[in-house]
């Protein structure tokens, strides 16, 4: 017998696809072939685009899409963990924490203007290798302290809560909406409720 979550994920599933249209995109022979090498190179060697590939290679194949994307008008949404790729190719950015959304916005806006503790977490932890000459050396990257695994498991409050340097008592109470901080940045924490 289907469980409830089989056909939650059911319906989820009719809804996202009675949502999508069908788009008629036609490449060029050489555009084919430049795609077919793409996908042998990523089934062959990859889970996410830019894991276990050598740097030039890796700067081929996100030129390629990149150049595919800009020269047929399409849209691609790319999921990473590398904050330089989504710099460079992004328009906006979402970022999420334990399957949900924390802070979404533009790049400009994420990137340049973090708000959420777990954004600015992740920025903090960037290795800075081209530093003034004894400004950081030394010294130990910020790291996230606690367990991811453990977020994902269902509780009261703020997901990122048992990992947050900067919670109060109400994140413990419950989980925080999404604040409008512009028209194009949200992000879901109580600090910026009023
Ligand atoms: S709601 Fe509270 S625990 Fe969650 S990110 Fe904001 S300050 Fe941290």
């Amino acid at each position: 017998m289907a469980s409830w979550l089989d056909g939650a994920l059911a319906a989820r599933r009719d809804r996202v696809r009675s949502r999508l249209k069908p788009v008629e995109v036609s490449f060029t022979p050489v555009d084919n072939q430049r795609l077919a090498n793409l996908c042998g190179v990523l089934d062959e060697n990859l889970r996410q685009i830019e894991s276990a590939l050598d740097v030039t290679i890796e700067a081929q194949i996100l030129a390629l899409l990149d150049e595919l994307r800009s020269r047929r008008n399409l849209a691609m949404l790319l999921v990473s963990h590398n904050l330089g790729i989504v710099d460079r190719l992004c328009d906006t950015v979402s970022v999420l924490y334990a399957g949900r959304l924390v802070e979404s916005g533009t790049t400009d806006e994420v990137l340049r203007h973090p708000r959420h503790p777990y954004t600015k977490a992740l920025f903090q932890s960037i290795p800075v290798i081209f530093e003034e000459r004894g400004s950081g050396r030394g010294t130990k990257l910020p790291v996230i302290l606690g367990d991811s695994a453990r977020s994902s498991l269902p509780r009261s409050g703020c997901p990122f809560e048992p990992r947050c340097t900067e919670r109060m008592s109400v994140c413990r109470e419950r989980e925080p909406a999404l604040v409008n901080l512009s028209a194009s940045h949200v992000v879901s924490c109580f600090k910026y409720e009023s």
